[in-house]
């Protein structure tokens, strides 16, 4: 496919250099973007770029009888834009099952919930007064505005929060419960919007369909769970000798070094119950850097495969990739082989790039969902399309987790390029495998009404549209 297209596509730009062609209309944010050297026409970030950031301090409880989120964060937002802000906006994105809050997908009637509940708000030492969503945006959806005083250019703001969510058990839409002993959690914590250059604020909410536009921050977060529950999430699990026993850091330790896949739990070790630390509950640490989100995945009585290899030749530095799963599906088995050799062909092949994490985590759940250093996929009936989704999946850490992307926004871009990941990458892992996910649907859709521009937000955009936009 791409041995096609690709000579093509440069066949077609070296014909377009040689010709004068009108300019392209530039819409008017990103022109004024251009106008204050923010950004650039070739896309590189211009002599006055800038990013916002924060520093999350999350403590939270999963309580799995009654699924409920809870706990609290601190967090350190930096502003480095040019402007004073006059007002925080925060995101919540649980919200999505709030009764009353504006979607685009469908909702059981026992998943609708009261929400994310936000107490003991505290902003540079003062409760704010004003909590509003403002005239046009009710504050039952997932962006909660609060106004402050002022927060200049270069100036850092503290906030503290508590906050309480009760986890959908089904309407899985990107996280909820898997089965009554593993639960993927994402979005749990309320975080602080984009502001940026183009747009300020990102006032999108978060509706079900488009996906997440976050800025790059650093993440430290304490798991708290019942004793017998593991914890898996996006960053280092820095206290693993606190919470595993000697024998299971050993087999760790043993991934962490060497070439070969090594089985850290199979169903033997769980029904010996001797993987974590004796207590009524555990706290399980992990620390995360330059990452755009933090997600956790628990479970009972999931088995673990891990490997790792050199993505660095240059610096010897390693990734660690897991596959954890529930011994019944059986396609989960070679998921280690297929993420392994993604990580290895994505460092080395296309686009030949050092992995840029610690470890990738395939995590078995209910959705095809990716988040740094973690990946939520179902299990699947053919070996085809777990290579497929596995690619597809991790190769997403490059868009639009490295490129830091807005999903929201552009779903051309980060589902795009994880599509040509897709039909570059399965091959790579089976040479017998010819991947042209989307091609069909798109010949179907070409040049008919719903084939719009590509450059259309894709917040203006659902179903089919949607779809042949993104994707293929
Ligand atoms: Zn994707």
């Amino acid at each position: 496919m791409i041995k096609i297209y690709l000579p093509f596509l440069l066949c077609l730009l070296q014909f377009n250099l040689g010709i004068a062609q009108p300019a392209l209309p530039v819409p008017l944010n990103i022109r004024q973007a251009f106008d204050k050297g923010t950004r650039v026409a070739t896309g590189e970030p211009g002599p006055h770029y800038w990013q916002n950031s924060a520093d999350y301090s999350i403590k939270v409880n999963f309580d799995p009888a009654t699924r409920l989120v809870s706990g609290s964060e601190s967090i350190v937002y930096s502003n480095n834009s040019p402007d004073t802000l006059r007002q925080l906006l925060f995101k919540l994105y649980p919200n999505l099952y709030k009764k009353g809050a504006q979607r685009m997908m469908t909702i059981l009637p026992e998943d609708v919930t009261d929400g994310v509940a936000v107490t003991n708000l505290v902003i540079d030492g003062h409760a704010p007064d004003n909590i509003t969503g403002g005239r046009s945006r009710p504050a039952n959806g997932t962006d909660m505005p609060v106004r402050i005083a002022a927060l200049n250019p270069g100036q850092r703001i503290q906030i503290s929060l508590d906050f309480a969510y009760t986890l959908n058990k089904t309407s899985h839409i990107r996280t909820g419960e898997v089965d009554s002993g593993a639960y993927f959690i994402a979005y749990f914590f309320p975080r602080i919007a984009v502001y940026d250059d183009i747009d300020g604020w990102n006032r999108n909410p978060y509706l079900g369909t488009q996906e997440f536009y976050n800025d790059f921050c650093h993440f430290s977060v304490a798991i708290t769970l019942p004793g017998d529950y593991l914890a898996w999430g996006t960053g280092n699990l820095v206290n693993r000798q606190e919470v595993l026993t000697d024998k299971y850091n050993k087999r760790i330790d043993a991934a962490n070094t060497g070439d070969a896949t090594v089985t850290i739990i199979d169903t033997g070790d769980l029904a010996l119950r001797d993987i974590t630390r004796h207590a009524d509950t555990l706290t399980w640490k992990f620390v995360a850097d330059s990452v755009t989100d933090f997600v956790f995945a628990v479970s009972n009585h999931y088995i673990w495969k891990a490997s790792s290899l050199v993505v660095d030749p240059a610096t010897g530095r390693r990734t660690r990739v897991d596959a954890v799963f529930n011994p019944v599906h059986k396609d989960f088995y070679e998921v280690i082989d297929f993420a392994r050799k993604t990580v290895q062909d994505m460092s080395y092949r296309f686009p030949a790039w050092p992995y840029p994490y610690p470890h990738e985590t395939v995590f078995d759940g209910l959705d095809q969902m990716e988040y740094p250093m973690m990946v939520n996929d179902n299990p699947l009936d053919s070996r085809a399309e777990s290579i497929e989704l596995t690619d597809h999946e991790i190769f997403h850490t490059m868009f639009p987790f490295y490129m830091g992307v807005n999903e929201t926004k552009y779903a051309w871009m980060d589902e795009g390029w994880a599509t040509i990941g897709e039909w570059l990458i399965s091959p790579m892992i089976d040479t017998s495998l010819v991947d042209e996910y989307g091609v069909d649907p798109y010949a179907r859709g070409a040049g008919k009404e719903n084939d719009l521009p590509i450059i259309t937000p894709s917040t203006q955009e659902e179903g089919n549209d949607y779809y042949l936009n993104s994707y293929p």
